[in-house]
């Protein structure tokens, strides 16, 4: 991110600018700096300002203001201590100057010369390589399991230039935001540092939905009196009576992320005046560890006292912290005028390192945390290590991980477990050992009988039954969440299938010699295609399982005589940059409408783009160029594994043609609502329907109509048109991924 501009620069005012900035960073240090830990960051940073000197960032900024930055939020919102901070200022000088390991190790020592590698290697195939992150994010996780402040270092490095994103252009924009929210924000979540997490998910969305970002902001800052008041109004009783019971306490009411917002309106589909748990009240408590967690309870008596509480809503995080090591108790009230309120309390320990996460954890060593994530390490690596994962499953798999909330399970003997909901008893088998999820006949679950896809819930007590005749069957994989079980079992099932090959191998070879045919390649991949099978393995597989009636091959026999046959066709290896190339070749910029027969292009029916649409092309393998919304579910994805595949496109003004989009409107079930709606449609607008379906439920109706429009202008102004109807309560376009059953 560095580059070198000429010109006029006032050299006082950077030198002023720099010293405060390290003034600053001091300052954040110092409870944690030792003897000669002063000395020791004054050389790092004046070996960092040497080695950057001639260098800036895009922003203009000398360089070492961005070390700099890094250095501080290492420091201040994540609490790492010096040696930590020297690595942060030295972070770039590797990759980018004259510097060598070397210079690091013989100033520093061996430590921060590893650590400073880690987050070269890390830059080296990650910012500046393109394509198969997910085999780069494995290589950055091997590197977590050597020093973790190699990760955390990177996730401030990430968070600094996501702040300063602005100046980058749209495209390495969208690339790096999209990046953020598929990698490292799931880092920052599993790691417990939850606020660099949100932070990262809001800063990303700023970039890949800039509309919704600015609307919501907008609404936010709209309601901020009205919800500052409803918080005073709620926490006034609550203050006083804990005052009176000498508690020593913090209040806090804070808003919940845009990105979480947006997320809650996406998927319960309501608009943002809807949505009632907008911010959460935290109550912050000042107690000596040994007796939080009955200080919390305390309080939290005390506040239900006031407001009833919702049975179903009351989260012990206190007893059993999170496996990120989180602790909380959050329970959910009825407040004043009928509104459900979140209410999150906790001690100021726990307040610490849910803010600052596993780093915290190092001023309370006792903490059961690091255990937590010392297991987490565990599993990371026995995953990293098992041969048959594929770096791309591996990451599906383990961004499931991170996302799923847990659930903990206990064995017979009481040990308790800690598992992604949803999993199943098989998943628990495997979980305990290979062995006892291979051989998984059933289970028992709270001493009830039942099968090994069951789904088991938090509290379970769970014994597994066994069969030595058991092998993991194919449908298994049905069953599991967990990443550990699936890659068993897909490990388990292709070693059964190599064995039950080598008996089809020796059918055919048989069969091969008996029509006198020449048991070589080009004969096998004239079979191969004869049976339109991919490759040997599974054709040996199906003969040996009879699933291909050894009998046949007389008739292929027949046909082709058992002469040598013409050479197959082979698929080119270099087929896919080939397809890049042409497409880059001509232009740099795709234009959608103008030149339709030009280039084979399609618009993708997983989100519907139509014209106004921010979009980009991809290139697929065998389908031409597929059009995406940028904001489609599967963008993400795609922009930040296969980024050398995407091309840029954009619409030209254009009326004759018209594309399919869907709305879903919700609304009062009044005589006549939809007469009213296809009037609308059809004769004010003058749009044509493809389909239309209404549901109604008590009153209340949900519909849904494909129609075709010209492009998101039109859109609009239908959606409002169809706003007015008397009787409608809401109105949004369909997102990407919901529309596909409509095909
Ligand atoms: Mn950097």
């Amino acid at each position: 991110m560095s580059e070198t501009v000429p010109g006029v620069i006032n050299a006082e005012a950077e030198k002023d600018q720099i010293l405060k900035a390290y003034r600053a960073l001091l300052r954040a240090l110092k409870p944690t700096l030792g003897k000669g830990d002063k000395d020791m960051i004054r050389l790092a940073f004046d070996m960092a300002l040497e080695a950057h000197k001639d260098m800036r960032r895009k922003t203009g900024e000398p360089y070492i203001l961005h070390p700099l930055a890094v250095a501080l939020i290492c420091a201040e919102e994540i609490g790492l201590g010096p040696l930590a901070i020297v690595c942060a200022l030295l972070h770039d000088t590797v990759e980018d100057t004259y510097m060598t390991l070397e210079d690091i190790r013989s100033s520093f020592g061996e430590k921060a010369a590893t650590i400073v590698d880690g987050l070269t290697k890390i830059s080296g195939v990650f910012d500046k390589g393109t394509s198969l992150q997910a085999e780069n994010f494995r290589k950055m996780l091997l590197t977590l399991s050597d020093d973790i402040r190699v990760i955390l270092i990177k996730l401030a490095d990430r968070l600094h230039n996501m702040r300063t994103l602005d100046s980058m252009q749209r495209e390495k924009q969208l690339k790096i935001a999209s990046e953020t929210a598929y990698l490292y924000a799931p880092l920052a979540h599993r790691l417990g540092l939850y606020a660099f997490k949100t932070e990262l998910e809001d800063l990303s969305m700023r970039y890949t939905e800039p509309e919704v970002y600015q609307d919501i902001t907008n609404r936010l800052t709209q309601t901020k009196r009205e919800r500052t008041r409803f918080i005073n109004e709620f926490t006034v009783p609550i203050k006083e009576e804990l005052t009176k019971q000498g508690f020593s306490f913090e209040v806090k009411g804070r808003s919940k992320s845009i990105h979480s917002i947006w997320n809650k309106m996406k998927r319960q589909g309501v608009t943002f005046d809807e949505i009632y748990d907008l911010f959460a009240i935290r109550i912050i408590i000042d107690a000596p560890e040994d007796v939080e967690k009955a200080m919390c309870w305390k309080a939290y008596s005390i506040i239900t006292d006031y407001y009833h509480p919702n049975p179903d809503r009351l989260r012990d995080w206190i007893s059993t912290p999170k496996a990120t090591g989180y602790e909380s108790l959050h329970t959910t009230v009825m407040g004043p005028s009928g509104k459900w309120v979140e209410v999150q309390i906790r001690s100021r320990r726990m307040d610490e390192s849910g803010e600052k996460g596993y780093a915290a954890h190092w001023k309370y060593k006792e903490s059961a945390a690091e255990t937590a994530l010392d297991e987490w390490i565990q599993k990371i690596r026995e995953l990293l290590e098992s041969p048959e994962t594929n770096a791309l499953d591996f990451i599906d798999d383990f961004k499931l991980n991170l996302f799923a909330d847990e659930i903990f399970v206990f064995t017979p003997t009481g040990d308790m477990k800690s598992l992604p909901s949803q999993a199943t008893a098989l998943d628990f088998a495997f979980e305990i050992h290979t062995d006892l999820g291979s051989k998984c006949i059933g289970a028992k679950v709270n001493h009830k009988l039942v099968p090994l896809s069951h789904k088991l819930r938090s509290g379970d007590q769970v014994e597994i039954l066994t069969s030595n005749k058991q092998t993991p069957k194919e449908d298994w994989l049905k069953y599991v969440v967990t990443a550990k079980a699936k890659s068993k079992i897909k490990g388990a099932l292709k070693e059964e299938k190599k064995t039950v090959a080598e008996d089809g191998k020796e059918i055919l070879e048989r069969k091969f010699k008996h029509l006198k045919i020449q048991f070589n390649n080009d004969n096998l991949n004239e079979l191969l295609a004869y049976y339109k099978i991919p490759n040997t393995l599974e054709l040996y597989y199906r003969i040996a399982k009879g699933v291909i009636d050894i009998q046949d091959l007389r008739d292929f026999a027949n046909e082709k005589g058992s002469i040598k046959m013409k050479t197959p066709q082979r698929i080119e290896p270099h087929s896919l940059e080939q397809i890049v190339k042409n497409v880059r070749g001509s232009s740099d910029m795709l234009v959608l409408g103008e030149n339709m027969e030009k280039i084979d292009y399609k618009l993708s029916p997983c989100c519907n783009p139509i014209p106004g649409d921010d979009v980009f092309g991809f290139i697929t393998i065998n389908e031409g160029i597929k059009i995406h919304r940028v904001n489609c579910p599967n963008a993400i994805q795609l922009m930040s594994n296969y980024a050398y595949r995407i091309v840029k496109a954009k619409w030209t003004n254009q009326q004759q043609i018209a594309f399919l989009a869907g709305v879903r409107m919700t609304g009062i079930d009044e005589v006549g609502v939809v007469n009213k709606i296809s009037k609308v449609i059809s004769s004010e607008l003058k749009v044509n329907m493809r389909s239309i379906s209404i549901e109604s439920n008590d009153g209340i109706f949900e519909g849904t109509i494909m129609l075709f429009v010209h492009d998101t202008h039109h859109l609009d102004k239908l959606l409002k048109k169809l706003k007015e109807i008397h009787g409608i309560l809401t109105v949004s376009r369909i997102d990407g991924g919901r529309s596909a059953d409509l095909n």
